[in-house]
């Protein structure tokens, strides 16, 4: 989430300093949070309140004077300033299918005395029996039944079917902006603490946006790959007549499968799997939501940056990368290279646009 797109939602957040310290678990990437529900704690996103801080780039900064290399992605130097600035003390941390660097994020955080949690997802999303046992044992540190977090998910589902429903106005009804599906899906990692809460307004939302007129942009753009970093990617595409249609990870987040477990709910999430899960996803978003570009947004020194090539390989439509470091408005450079690429887009031959139209 940017700094501009979290400046809309902060009277969402939880005030954290209002809540006792060892009821929150921080989260360094998406968990089955229904067992941290389940266990009667508030699963807090890292990565959230790192980049709705009102000095994201401070916190990066802060990182690098105790020691974080600068040639490190700036999440990880985000999420470590936020566990110390917010004094958290208890850490669910995600070893297996997110990065490296998360792993090594663990490790200074159990060097300096943060409680670590580590959760592995499968290798291959096929090996469920890992990922149940992997749930089972996340059930077991927080001391809780693992079928008291299956109850939870019910519940939970039908908060995520309110975001589904905001990502389906924007892309099938044109009522929901590209920014406003970016803020309510990237949100549902840790539903802000409070599935309830969150629920009761994203009802709100939907209710507020039921009478509005669809969005007559010309370019639907679907943004691919981690969330972006930078604060005005949205507004601006928007001021150049394009209406983003697709948040891929951020959708992702938001489970947009039925299902009827959570091993079967977590084992469809693309992002931990491989990139080629991940690829099926897109290609089906490309026709559904009739795409005619595509941004691949990816974080400076992430590892993911390598699957673009595999990307460009496979997706036949233009496709935009855009790499950027740290938090804060687009620079002039990345603004003239979107433009062309929008440009380049416009001056396709109408048949061309048809294809996907
Ligand atoms: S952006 Fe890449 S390197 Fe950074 S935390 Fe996410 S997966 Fe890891």
């Amino acid at each position: 989430m940017s700094q501009q797109h979290a400046n809309n939602l902060l009277p969402y957040l939880p005030d954290l300093g209002k809540f006792p310290k060892e009821k929150i678990i921080g989260i360094t990437s998406t968990i089955p949070i229904e067992i941290v529900f389940a266990a009667g704690y508030m699963p807090i996103d890292l990565n959230n309140i790192f980049i709705c801080d009102a000095s994201p780039n401070r916190m990066v900064e802060n990182a690098e004077l105790v020691g974080l290399p600068r040639n490190t992605c700036a999440w990880i130097k985000g999420m470590y300033s936020a566990v110390k600035k917010h004094g958290i003390q208890k850490i669910i941390s995600v070893i297996q299918g997110d990065c490296s660097n998360n792993q090594a994020l663990m490790e200074v955080f159990v060097s300096e005395g943060v409680k670590t949690i580590p959760f592995a997802y499968p290798h291959s999303k096929t090996d469920t029996s890992f990922l149940h046992a992997q749930m089972e044992a996340l059930a077991a540190s927080l001391g809780v039944s693992y079928m008291k977090a299956e109850e939870t998910k019910k519940r939970l589902d039908s908060v995520r079917s309110i975001i589904h429903e905001i990502d389906r106005l924007t892309w099938e009804e044109n009522i929901v902006t590209g920014e406003e599906n970016h803020l309510w899906t990237v949100s549902t990692s840790d539903v802000m603490g409070d599935f309830g809460v969150f629920g009761e307004l994203a009802g709100k939302f939907l209710e507020s946006v039921s009478r509005r007129e669809p969005i007559k942009h010309t370019i639907r753009l679907g943004v691919i790959g981690i969330p972006p970093i930078c604060e005005d990617l949205y507004s601006f595409l928007s001021s150049l007549g394009v209406h983003v249609v697709f948040n891929e990870i951020q959708r992702q987040f938001s489970m947009p499968y039925r299902s009827n477990t959570l091993v079967e709910q977590y084992s469809r999430y693309t992002y931990p799997y491989d990139i080629f899960s991940r690829l099926e996803d897109i290609q089906e978003a490309i026709q559904q939501r009739r795409i005619h570009g595509i941004i691949h947004y990816v974080q400076s020194f992430c590892h993911r940056h390598i699957q673009d090539k595999i990307i460009r390989k496979n997706i036949r439509l233009p496709i935009l990368t855009l790499d950027c470091d740290r938090p804060g408005p687009l620079d002039g450079a990345m603004r003239t290279r979107i433009e062309a690429f929008i440009e380049m887009i416009k001056s396709l031959k109408p048949e061309m646009l048809a294809v996907v139209k």
